[in-house]
């Protein structure tokens, strides 16, 4: 297939799109962008890459992130980790704290923030002040770039203005359900969201779950095959929050969104996608990136369905 012509088309076709939605301004440093950029990220198994738009600029990975520490985390923990984290779709918005004062602070999923900042908690349990550099290493190893940080200014914001997200993990520690000081736990969750790439490093960092759990750049297997299953699940049925139901049903692949507008996409045993536009739609993923994506399995056919 030609996904360089598909690509093209649907950079074409997006246009209207981009001015629709806006971009995230509750963390203050997230709204510096420029609104209208649109850009997207195809990598085969073979490697083979295609890209349009600003594919190498570099954005705020925010929730994306979430997918590389629960990957770490299942590295370490197996069912014990689901007695602190569900996998049901939460049906709420990304940080909402309702649903977990009366589920007695036990997140719905791992990628709704409550979820997340438990799975960052996991990690610093084990390797406590060195947990930041590990979760960057792991990202800088995956996508094959030593070069890979985080954005100092989008971190600081996030820190300065994180006051529901401290009301979460506050919430969590009154439940028992975090095991670490609660400012390293949300400073650690902080910086990871504030990891910064573009579609090309993103797409390339997926790749692993299109393969089974197997990095098909160095043959690594990086999780279980079993294990790489359940994050496509679970990235299927809750990586877009209380839209996952729409994500699924308009562009039917597993997919995680990031209110700094990227969202990664897999087809199983074939390829990654990563689409990146910032404005958003009411439920915090990309309004046109997941159009975007909607046109890439319309043109191609290659949904899991
Ligand atoms: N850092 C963001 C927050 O915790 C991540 C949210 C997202 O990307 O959906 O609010």
């Amino acid at each position: 297939m030609n996904y360089q012509k598909v690509l093209e088309e649907i950079q074409e076709e997006i246009q209207p799109y981009l001015k629709k939605g806006k971009v995230a301004d509750y963390i203050p440093a997230l709204a510096n962008v420029k609104k209208n950029d649109f850009a997207m990220s195809i990598i085969d198994l073979d490697l083979n890459e295609y890209h349009v738009g600003s594919s190498q600029k570099e954005f705020s990975i925010q929730s994306i992130s979430k997918v590389f520490t629960f990957t770490l985390a299942l590295q370490n923990y197996s069912k014990e980790l689901y007695k602190r984290v569900g996998h049901e779709p939460s049906g709420n918005a990304f940080n909402s704290l309702i649903q977990l004062e009366y589920e007695n602070g036990i997140p719905r999923n791992p990628f709704i923030n409550a979820g997340a900042v438990v799975t960052t908690d996991s990690l610093l349990s084990i390797y406590k002040e060195t947990t930041f550099d590990y979760i960057l290493q792991f990202i800088r190893s995956i996508s094959d770039n030593k070069k890979i940080t985080f954005d100092k200014d989008v971190y600081t914001s996030e820190l300065k203005h994180g006051y529901r997200n401290l009301a979460l993990v506050n919430m969590m520690k009154s439940f028992n359900n975090i095991e670490n000081l609660t400012s390293s736990v949300i400073e650690t969750y902080f910086k990871q969201c504030s990891i910064k790439m573009s579609t090309a490093e993103l797409s390339k960092a997926m790749l692993f779950l299109a393969n089974h759990g197997v990095n098909p750049i160095n043959d690594e297997v990086l999780i279980n095959e079993q294990k790489a299953k359940r994050i496509n699940s679970l990235m299927l049925t809750c990586g877009h929050y209380d839209a996952s139901g729409d994500f699924a049903y308009r562009v039917g692949l597993p997919g995680k969104s990031g209110v700094g507008g990227g969202i990664v996409a897999v087809v199983p045993k074939k390829l990654a996608i990563c689409v990146y536009a910032p404005r958003l739609n009411k439920q915090g993923n990309s309004l046109a990136g997941t159009k975007a994506l909607e046109l890439f399995t319309s043109k191609t056919g290659l949904s899991i369905f």
